[in-house]
């Protein structure tokens, strides 16, 4: 199989290159442009600046309900993405779209999946996310279709929110399913999801789903999905177990090139192992040392309050979330932050559920979580597209069971780090592995 390699230039797509204008929220065919500066009750679609193209959606053959549609959403025009990716999905051609994140890709696949549904039975297709954040930005565009001639319904099946109404969201019959990797498979095994009418297959966020350890599921997952399908896959670098993945599920796909050149996208695990009575000088020193926009986790409220306290006084620009906090003090630390006020926020793992901020580029875990999928979702909250983030980890002794779970997720060790200033707490190997290396014993 020999992919097609289709470089698109900027100068190519980005003829007449527009930035519109910022809305607040999108929501069910109706754009709601916010005067008075508060958050919306229950965004839908979040809207970020975004380049268009001087083309316009009806030159890509998208039909008239979805072109009113898009009318209707205050989209005018294609993005780059949207403007490559649209006719060949149409079309039935599988391909990979390098593009970040932010760039429209959502648009980009949801619409020819709306225009190539048909009227069948059961769920005919089916989008892959790496965390629920992106999954739900996926599930609020196709909300948009659901109300309007073409009545898609869709289903959202993530991990980390309790499976009962996902039973309730599946006895409606949903047309297109969007997952995050562990809940779906935890629906096939019980056998309350079928995917053997699934036509339409989305991998999205591909590298981000790397990341994160979610290969062996993906896998279990496309092989699930009848092997006559039209397959596409978003991801902002090219990895090799990614290369692999397409060359092995999918049908000589044509390759979109949109990604910004020398873009290198990952996340990079640190674990700082330290005596429990360091565990706060370690925080202040991550801090000082790692710049940029950093989302720190603690599990208690105290410890929360007392680090933000200790940021304030080292003029550090931080605000704080956790459940003593009014639903007015939560939403407005989150806007500050989201709006760059503060570079630094403190969440309480519950508190945090939710939280969908662009760009965060340091996540610091004061405690680490009582789960690996905990884990990863936290760490899914930074390196979104190409972006770059770090997930640093403060650990005791006692997290050790933790970090092996973490670890297995993962499918490698998290690297031990060290910050100046902290002395790190040296791990004793096993009984086992000692044995293994001792010398009597070769
Ligand atoms: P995405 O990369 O799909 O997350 O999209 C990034 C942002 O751009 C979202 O807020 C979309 O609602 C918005 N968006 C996507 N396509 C368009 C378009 N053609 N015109 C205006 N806004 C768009």
């Amino acid at each position: 199989m020999t992919l097609d390699r289709r470089e698109t230039t900027d100068q190519q797509t980005l003829t007449g290159v527009r930035r519109i204008g910022m809305m607040t929220t999108v929501a069910n065919g109706t754009s709601a442009p916010n005067k008075t500066g508060e958050p919306p009750a229950e965004p839908a679609i979040p809207q970020h600046h975004v380049e268009t193209t001087d083309r316009d959606f009806r030159s890509l053959g998208l039909n008239a309900e979805i072109l009113e549609v898009l009318a209707g959403i205050g989209f005018e025009h294609p993005t780059p993405i949207q403007a490559d990716v649209i006719p060949d999905a149409i079309a039935g051609k599988d391909l990979i779209g390098l593009a970040e994140t932010g760039s429209g890709k959502t648009a980009a696949f949801v619409l020819p999946i709306v225009q190539r549904l048909g009227r069948g039975k059961g769920v005919r297709a089916l989008v892959v996310c790496p965390t629920r954040e992106i999954a739900l930005q996926t599930k609020a565009f196709l909300d948009v279709f659901r109300k309007s001639p073409l009545q898609v319904t869709s289903a959202c099946l993530i991990g980390g929110v309790k499976i009962g109404p996902q039973f309730d969201q599946l006895r409606r019959d949903p047309d297109v399913l969007v997952v995050t990797p562990g809940r779906l498979l935890d629906h096939t095994e019980r056998g309350t999801v079928s995917l053997r009418n699934v036509e339409e297959l989305v991998l999205d966020e591909a590298d981000h789903m790397l990341d994160l350890g979610f290969m062996p599921q993906v896998r279990r997952i496309v092989t699930q999905v009848p092997s006559k399908r039209h397959t596409m896959l978003f991801s902002a670098t090219m990895p090799p177990p990614i290369e692999r993945l397409a060359q092995r599920y999918m049908d000589d796909p044509l390759r979109i090139d949109l990604a910004p050149r020398g873009a290198a996208s990952g996340i990079e695990h640190r674990l700082y192992l330290v005596d429990e009575k360091d565990k706060k000088s370690c925080a202040l020193a991550l801090l000082d040392s790692v710049p940029g926009s950093t989302l720190v986790f603690t599990k208690r409220r105290s410890d929360a309050e007392w680090l933000c306290r200790v940021l304030e006084r080292g003029r550090h620009s931080v605000a704080r979330i956790h459940s003593d906090r009014s639903q007015k003090h939560r939403v407005a630390a989150l806007e500050s932050f989201r709006a760059g006020r503060h570079r630094i926020l403190v969440a309480t793992n519950i508190a945090a559920r939710g939280i969908d901020v662009q760009g965060i580029e340091h996540i610091l875990n004061y405690d680490l979580p009582d789960t690996a999928e905990d884990y990863i979702h936290r760490a899914g909250r930074t390196a979104r597209g190409a972006a770059e983030g770090v997930v640093s980890s403060i650990g005791t002794w006692l997290d050790k069971p933790i970090v092996r779970q973490i670890e297995l997720a993962l499918g490698h060790p998290l690297p031990r780090s060290e910050v100046e200033g902290v002395t790190p707490y040296r791990e004793m190997r096993s009984l086992n592995e000692r044995r293994r290396r001792s010398p009597l014993r070769r």
